[in-house]
């Protein structure tokens, strides 16, 4: 160490660790810095410290990093750090670097300005070049259908080779060597050097091209090597652990032998495996350069010691061979990490959101949104339920990667900033003319009759050859022409100056500035401002702005005001005093891995260095796979200052989880069970009932009666304190001692319905749970939904049928039931629309089949509820439909939406024998048919067997004395149990799957 300590060094208050990485001037050196320990604070003290201790110029110091925003940072705090003294500051992406590279060399070679695509760009792009490739050279991705995959195989094929440095003949090469029989990867080397020949042709790259061009030209061209490789003395580099393969080999050609190298990172948060980025880098860091020393920085500043230890266990899970710990600054930090299991993905939302609510409107906890995120594995497939119940329990939100360089008014702004600032592209100034209503097809004709180059100097001002457009097309032409002579006119301008053309070029002064524009803008000022610091030009300003908002591609949300929600990847290097992990249940964090060996990064790796194969056993494969998401696991924790909150949801629709490994993993592996809506937000509705339900003696009696140690456990730890609100019990004794049984008499009559004796048949348990103590929980199963909706549905077109004396027709049926389906309660909005479509089938089916009768049937009762005495009980329940025929003869109808495999034979049936029972007691002397009717048909794989509804497949009865007294038999034993008080649990997987008080029950 040769650091001499300063006033200005010592005022920087560096821990130990963090001082020795700051002065180390011995050679290369490579900084593990843990989740906040300060590592941007290291980095840029380094920075400083090499500027005004060790004499370097700044602008001879290259900073890399890897998103926009890191960039941003680094250069406030090195500019603030060097008083403001320097302006001419190297901190930047990899990308923009490499960018500048490529236009400097272009500029001197006097060749033309390259274009860059963003994402929509080049997908349209391998959406063209795709449509050149005839069906007839194809060997796998076949005709129209397979166009959308095909676009995007090509384009994550382009990725992986761009990382692997892969041309066009590589790839050609690989998949020759590589073909597993498909032409999968055939069609894919051929799609890719097409794609690549267009980008060529037309002046444009994408951003893999970048990193790619640079080291092609670093090692073909030993002048410009040497001479790039002068212009930096000192290579600091951020997020070191997310370094691929292109990136790494420019470092290595930008300092050979490392002497000024200084990369950061952390192997544990090494999460991008999924574009190129490859721990390894920083693990093998000391054997690939030599002389390397390590430096760890493992003091925390973010979190408290619980939170801490719970990371510290999970990643040890993962075995690497530099195993460092994270310590809390604050060991008396009152931190806490709790892992809590609730019901479904919709309870998750619904219990992250009231818990939300408590924490912000509880004046003792006082905490504001901006304090609060939830991080997810994937936005794709939870936002739609946190985001619902976010939305219905009025809280704010903002969603990360809501990337508003994404919105195409955004993109618009962009097209007309390119414009103004850089070299005149023709697909910005066709894009904003388009938009302003010119003709694509006229465009499309001018690209057939020009090249691009002759299209580049018409857009100069050059003259061209234009024979051969037609006169529309010579209009257009003129158009996009006269858009960017504007827009060059205004280059000199300032940045608020050039903002205002671009907004008058793309139209939005015109048509009035959209939301999106506002806050993208806010951001464009925002590092105007910045950077105006450093004595950037306007157009330097822009430029890079737009560079890096086309290249970030995790754009966190900035906002104090809502809570935020983002994917894990996205927060990383963020932090929030109160963190919710979503999600965590096997199949949604770790999400299953996908066996997609052709963009297998190990085997491409492996096949760049050694041109062979190797194919790893499935197990190891795994393995690795486990490891990324154990990391990512791992980054989701260490965001939370003094909260963190793993949820676990058991059931995502009727489909059962597993609670995810990492929770265990993390030492948190006996879950709270969250009743939702019970245990997080004071008492609900449904809680009031239970209080007032557990009133009668027969309730207390009841569940006095649960003998069951856990049993009681569980349900202490929920209702207790309402029950000592309530002034039933007193806190000090026993649940059952509390509870004051009293015997119950056999004489006393119970009200009862189809359903209770149904579920008291699969399980007297349950039915002590939801029907004796009210414990009724508002689960919301997508299946439940379908069927209510489609009961919905048939009520009102019942009705319609009663008022017309016609059953409905197929345009009614539409009318209704997109009139009464339902916005919420599907697991995702595109099984909404299916079960949608589904249900105007069946109905559309049923109907056909009544209207088609020679004489139309009547309905006499629709949705009729009744209550009925059955001995000395009451029996209620509601009749779907009974119809009369022209004989006077009735049926009475109960609709089934599901598998009629589960139905009881109708002779047997205690529901049609209830119903039989209801109606003779108001027509003594009817005798009707009772039927299921079968929505569904038992053969109706996806509703693909035709539209006529069978008739046969209903299940029709007319109950005669012998019948009628068998299952009236069955009911009189079942409610015999009722009497005595004979709740045993009769656990079985199809009953507990999909019971309700699973997550209550012992049993469960
Ligand atoms: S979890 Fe199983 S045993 Fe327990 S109440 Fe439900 S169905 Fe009965």
């Amino acid at each position: 160490m040769t650091g001499v300590e300063s006033s200005w060094l010592s005022g920087l208050q560096l821990n130990p660790e963090q001082r020795a990485a700051v002065v180390y001037t011995g050679g290369p050196m490579r900084i593990l810095a843990g989740a906040g320990t300060g590592k941007t604070q290291t980095l840029t003290a380094r920075f400083a410290y090499l500027v005004r201790e060790l004499g370097v110029a700044p602008h001879q110091i290259l900073a890399l990093t890897f998103s926009r925003k890191a960039a941003e940072e680094m250069r406030n705090r090195v500019v603030k750090q060097l008083d403001g003294n320097y302006r001419d500051l190297s901190i930047m992406t990899f990308h923009a670097f490499c960018l500048r590279l490529v236009r400097e060399w272009r500029r001197e070679d006097g060749v033309t300005e390259i274009g860059i695509l963003g994402e929509d760009e080049r997908r349209w792009l391998a959406g063209l070049v795709i449509d050149t490739i005839p069906d007839t050279s194809r060997l796998h991705y076949f005709g129209a259908a397979a166009r959308g995959k095909y676009v995007g195989d090509l384009l994550t094929l382009s990725d992986r080779a761009k990382e692997h440095l892969l041309d066009p003949e590589k790839v050609a090469e690989y998949a020759a060597r590589k073909e597993d029989g498909t032409g999968r990867l055939q069609d894919l080397a051929l799609a890719f050097a097409a794609y690549q020949a267009r980008l060529f042709d037309d002046h444009q790259r994408d951003y893999g091209d970048l990193a790619m061009e640079v080291v092609a030209r670093l090692r073909s061209e030993p002048l410009v090597r040497e001479r790039t490789r002068s212009l930096f003395q000192h290579l600091l580099v951020d997020e070191f652990q997310d370094t691929n393969l292109a990136q790494f080999s420019l470092l290595e050609l930008l300092m050979p032998d490392g002497r000024h190298l200084c990369v950061v990172g952390d192997p544990n948060q090494s999460i991008y495996a999924f574009r190129g980025g490859r721990p390894e880098y920083i693990t093998n860091f000391p054997e690939k350069i030599e002389g390397a020393v390590t430096f760890s920085l493992t003091e925390n500043y973010r979190s408290g010691p619980a939170i801490l230890n719970a990371a510290n266990q999970l990643i040890a899970f993962n075995d690497e061979r530099e195993r460092f710990d994270l310590r809390s600054y604050d060991p008396a930090s009152r931190a806490t990490i709790t892992a809590s299991e609730v019901a479904t993905v919709d309870h998750e939302a619904e219990v992250i959101a009231r818990r939300i609510l408590k924490l912000v409107r509880d004046p003792l906890l006082a905490r504001r949104y901006g304090d609060i995120a939830i991080l997810v594995r994937s936005l794709k497939t939870s936002q739609e339920a946190i985001i619902r119940a976010l939305t219905a329990n009025g809280i704010p939100y903002r969603l990360g990667g809501d990337r508003v360089a994404g919105y195409e008014v955004v993109q618009d702004l962009l097209a007309a900033l390119r414009l103004t600032v850089g070299p005149s592209t023709w697909k910005d100034a066709v894009r904003l003319a388009v938009g302003q209503g010119a003709s694509a097809a006229a465009f499309r004709g001018i690209e057939g009759h020009l090249g691009p180059l002759e299209r580049d100097l018409a857009l100069s001002g050059e003259r061209v050859d234009l024979r051969d457009l037609s006169s529309d097309q010579r209009t257009a032409l003129q158009r996009v022409c006269t858009l960017a002579r504007n827009a060059r006119e205004s280059s000199s301008a300032e940045v608020p100056e050039l903002v205002y053309r671009a907004m008058e070029l793309s139209g939005q002064l015109r048509d009035g500035v959209p939301a999106e524009t506002g806050r993208f803008l806010s951001g464009v000022l925002r590092q105007a401002s910045t950077l105006a610091e450093t004595g950037a030009s306007a157009n330097d300003v822009l430029e890079q702005f737009i560079f890096s908002h086309d290249t970030d591609d995790n754009e966190a949300p900035d906002d104090p005001h809502g809570v935020q929600l983002l994917t894990v990847h996205a927060a990383k290097g963020l932090e929030w005093p109160i963190v919710f992990v979503a999600g965590l249940a096997e199949g949604l964090f770790p999400v299953p891995m996908r066996l997609d060996r052709d963009f297998d990064l190990d085997q491409l790796s492996e096949w760049v260095s050694t041109e062979s194969f190797v194919d790893q056993p499935e197990a190891i494969r795994a393995a690795s796979y486990m490891k990324e998401e154990r990391r990512l696991a791992y980054v989701a924790i260490t965001r939370g200052k003094e909260e963190v909150h793993l949820i676990i949801p058991r059931a995502s629709g009727v489909k059962r989880l597993a609670p995810s490994i990492f929770v265990a993993e993390a030492g948190l592996g006996d879950p709270t069970r969250v009743i939702p809506g019970l245990a997080e937000n004071g008492p609900p509705a449904t809680m009031t009932d239970l209080v007032r339900n557990l009133r009668t003696s027969r309730q207390r009696a009841l569940a006095a009666s649960i003998d069951d140690p856990n049993a009681e456990r569980h349900l202490s730890s929920l209702m207790l304190a309402q029950w000592a609100a309530s002034g039933l019990v007193d806190g000090a004794t026993p649940l059952r001692d509390r509870l004051i049984p009293e015997p119950y008499g056999d004489s006393e009559p119970l009200r009862f319905s189809f359903s209770r004796l149904s579920t008291y048949e699969s399980c007297p348990r349950q039915y002590l749970y939801g029907s004796v103590l009210g414990l009724e929980l508002d689960e919301d199963f997508s299946s439940g939904t379908f069927g209510t909706a489609v009961h919905d549905a048939l009520k009102a077109l019942n009705h319609g049928w009663l008022e017309s004396g016609t059953p409905p027709d197929d345009p009614e049926i539409e009318r209704v039931v997109d009139l009464v389906w339902p916005e919420a309660g599907f697991d995702f909005a595109k099984q909404r629309e299916q079960l949608r479509l589904r249900a105007r089938k069946m109905l559309s089916r049923y109907y056909t089949w009544e209207r088609s009768k020679s004489s139309p049937r009547k309905p006499v009762a629709i949705e009729s509820a009744f209550r009925e005495p059955y001995g000395m009980h009451t029996v209620t329940g509601r009749i779907d439909l009974a119809l009369k025929d022209e004989t006077g003869g009735v049926e009475i109808i109960d609709f089934k939406t599901g598998n009629l495999s589960n139905l009881d034979k109708a002779p047997e049936s205690m529901q049609l024998y209830l119903y039989d029972h209801a109606w003779k007691q108001k027509n003594p002397e009817a005798s009707p048919r009772v039927s299921f009717y079968a929505l569904r048909q038992p053969d109706d794989k996806g509703f693909k067997t035709g539209p006529e509804w069978i008739p046969k497949q209903n299940i029709g009865h007319q109950h005669t004395e012998e019948t009628a007294a068998s299952a009236r038999q069955k009911i009189d034993g079942l409610l015999a149990g009722m009497l005595e008080n004979d709740f045993t649990p009769r656990p079985g997987e199809k009953t507990c799957g999909f019971c309700r008080f699973r997550w209550l029950c012992p049993e469960g």
